[in-house]
């Protein structure tokens, strides 16, 4: 195969089409050559068993990994270019106590190509330019697969690094680890308590880490990166948001270059003893935040009818 073919080949898969969709008019792929290809090579080892629509616009993929696994991608509304939420493990080993991924562990890390593969399945729906892994599973726990895929993307693939957003749970030092692979990534920090005890009921495998210490980590990275970083802040009725908490927080970010993103729980039906803020108390929070000039945004819920809370959807599939 001539290296041209080679180039072409790749672009195309990565834009969700087959070998036979590769070439163009001007530099068609030798027909010979693409039936060769379609027979003989899986070109994607996963597929799309479900795909879920909510009333939000997003669409959920479970995708049925080639080992009989399954991982969940998002195809979010966008609102100016179309982005997608991918997972970077099947379950995960943070083990939030609100969060459904975690809830039986991590089974194993994603291949680079089962990242790549997330992002060709999804662009064969809808166009994709942005990324955010907030899927399943803890991105810095599997670095090195997720930059190699990110690498690819950036050079062939027209999703560079400024629209890649990374959400970890911390601690700093997988915040540095983001830092040092060099590129301009924008920075999630799933921070959901100020207290460290209180983060530590809800992420008890972070009980260690001290929430102020997670804020100059990622401000160091902001600072390298040039860009702010965003907090993760999962609104759960009577446990982080109430309006102490609000203030506490709004002082915590004084100076900081940070946007807040404010979620309600979504709930999960194994955690029954947990429930989601109060739509007024979570408005409130979030007024509370405004008031004190802090950026930040309220979503009441994303793809709250289809099962859209992390893992939920892999959940059920092996419940049925
Ligand atoms: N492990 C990474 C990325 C995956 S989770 C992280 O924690 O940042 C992405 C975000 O979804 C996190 O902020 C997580 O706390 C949040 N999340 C998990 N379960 C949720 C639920 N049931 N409702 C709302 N947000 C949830």
């Amino acid at each position: 195969m001539r290296s041209g073919h080679a180039d072409r080949l790749r672009r195309a898969l990565l834009f969700g089409r087959l070998p036979a969709h590769a070439g163009n008019r001007r530099h068609p792929l030798p027909a010979g050559l693409c039936e060769e290809l379609e027979q003989e090579y899986c070109w994607v080892s996963m597929r799309s068993e479900q795909q879920v629509a909510a009333a939000d616009g997003s669409l959920k993929h479970l995708l049925r990994l080639h080992d009989g696994e399954a991982i969940e991608a998002v195809a979010l509304p966008g609102t100016t270019a179309p982005s997608a939420c991918l997972s970077s493990q099947v379950g995960c080993a943070v083990a939030c106590t609100f969060c459904a991924s975690g809830l039986h562990g991590v089974v194993r890390n994603l291949h680079a190509h089962e990242f790549l593969e997330q992002v060709v399945l999804l662009r064969r729906a809808r166009p994709l330019r942005r990324l955010v892994l907030m899927g399943a599973g803890e991105p810095t726990h599997n670095l090195g697969n997720l930059a190699n895929a990110l690498e690819v993307l950036r050079n062939e693939g027209e999703i560079g690094p400024r629209h890649v957003m990374v959400s970890t749970v911390g601690p700093a030092a997988a915040i540095q680890r983001l830092a040092e692979l060099g590129r301009r990534f924008t920075l999630a920090l799933s921070l959901h308590a100020l207290d460290q005890e209180l983060r530590a009921q809800l992420i008890p495998t972070q009980a260690h880490v001290a929430p102020l210490d997670l804020l100059q980590a990622a401000d160091a990275y902001a600072a390298r990166s040039g860009r702010a970083y965003q907090l993760e802040w999962v609104l759960l009725g009577g446990v982080n948001d109430s309006n102490a908490q609000a203030r506490d927080l709004a002082a915590a970010l004084r100076g900081r270059r940070v946007h807040v993103s404010l979620i309600r729980w979504n709930p999960v039906a194994e955690l029954d003893q947990l429930q989601p803020s109060g739509v007024a108390q979570a408005e409130a929070f979030a007024a509370r935040l405004h008031g004190a000039g802090v950026s930040c945004r309220l979503r009441l819920t994303v793809g709250g009818d289809s099962d859209a809370a992390c893992g939920q959807l892999r959940r059920r599939a092996q419940l049925a």
